[in-house]
């Protein structure tokens, strides 16, 4: 019997609800809950298996996280009240708010679990809907993440085997500062961030020259759009980049934050991307992984995503090309019904058309600017690997 794919879609994440009016609240992540659970689970649970959290051993989060950060989240989650400025708690973007610790930690939970089982063998490749909480820092919350389940998740990793080789690609709109600064350090964690530029957009770092320090100097490889950057040159950046860097580097361990706000519809920022761009990475990194590592052990991210509408479809791309199944052209009625009655419009086409510089009407200053961000990037990068 082969190995299924393994996908952790708990209705208990949709808690994650940092607000009516706060971009990360329960109605992005519910239509994607209910599409994933219609197309993957309920067509195929041979092919597809739920992954359930479960718990974590004490001392694992105080790996990620200092523990008076941890008591301040804890004290303030029994009543959803408190404020504390120093670690980032009480702002707009990160409330406080009934339960936060709960969530939080359950978040970190299923990306841990998910780890231990593919490192187990039990799965090779799963998804994990609600992690990828990445500019969470050791005592800081940060860009709606309030404990980094990517870092624990690391640090799990090293916990298993010390000198294992991890691969974290990063590809949500928005770079990947709270992972790339715990490990800047570190020889064994690649970390590669495509991102829209921190000149535009928060958190305003994650350009070319920072490449890691010390024993991690050229670890760290982040690329930078330019506003409205599209599918098509986006795309020719990826197979330009990132499967050199995964076969000259051979990981043992893949983590891929797989954020999708850099959508066309998404509110948050200025990419393009649409479900062909995710497709695409999908289906390369599965390739990748398959290709290349004796045991494929690659662990999908939801990350960021604002739009209920493009976040559904987008993670439905990136589960379907990681996992070697077809997507339908159309989702069910019945979704666009459950989604509806919860007062949440989608379409049911899951398939965007692909932007192309003929979606746009002026390209000149998109195309100058991002040249601008490749030449620096090659210029820096190629001075530690071969791309
Ligand atoms: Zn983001």
């Amino acid at each position: 019997m082969s190995i299924p794919f393994g996908l952790t879609i708990d209705e208990r994440l949709l808690k994650y609800h940092l607000g009516n009016t706060h971009p990360m609240n329960s109605d992005r992540i519910f239509p994607a809950y209910h599409l994933l659970k219609e197309i993957f689970i309920d067509m195929d649970p041979t092919s597809f298996s739920i992954v359930t959290p479960t718990e974590i051993e004490p001392n694992l989060l105080a790996k990620a996280h200092d523990p008076e950060y941890i008591a301040t989240i804890n004290e303030f989650s029994l009543d959803g009240k408190g404020s504390a400025l120093e670690y980032g708690l009480g702002t707009s973007d990160c409330p406080v708010f009934k339960d936060m610790a709960e969530i939080s930690e359950m978040v970190v939970s299923s990306t841990v679990t998910n780890v231990e089982k593919i490192y187990n063998d039990e799965i090779h490749y799963s998804f994990q809907l609600l992690g990828g909480l990445h500019h969470a820092r050791r005592s800081k919350a940060s860009g709606f993440c309030y404990y980094n389940d990517v870092n624990v998740a690391i640090h799990k990793l090293k916990q298993l085997k010390d000198d294992i080789k991890i691969l974290y690609f990063d590809s949500d709109l928005h770079f990947g500062d709270g992972v790339y600064y715990d490990f800047e350090n570190d020889p064994n964690v690649l970390k590669i961030s495509f991102h829209e530029s921190g000149h535009f957009l928060f958190p305003g770092t994650g350009f070319s020259e920072e490449v890691g320090v010390n024993e991690g100097e050229g670890m760290g490889v982040n690329h930078p759009f330019f506003p409205f950057t599209w599918d098509e040159p986006y795309m020719k950046r990826f197979d330009d980049i990132i499967p050199s860097l995964f076969e000259s580097y051979n990981p043992d361990f893949v983590i891929w934050q797989a954020g999708v706000d850099g959508h066309a519809l998404d509110p948050l920022g200025h990419l393009q991307l649409t479900t062909n761009t995710y497709h695409h990475m999908a289906k390369s990194i599965r390739e990748l992984a398959d290709k290349n590592m004796s045991t494929p052990r690659v662990l999908g991210l939801g990350g960021g995503g604002y739009n209920s509408d493009s976040v559904a479809r987008s993670w439905a791309s990136i589960v379907s090309g990681l996992s070697k199944t077809k997507l339908p052209l159309k989702a069910s009625d019945e979704w666009v019904n459950t989604c509806k009655a919860q007062g949440i419009s989608v379409s049911p086409e899951l398939h965007d058309s692909m932007t192309t510089s003929k979606s746009f009407e002026d390209t000149a200053e998109i195309e100058k600017g991002n040249n601008l961000y490749s030449e620096q990037f090659d210029s820096i990068v190629s001075k530690y690997h071969s791309i």
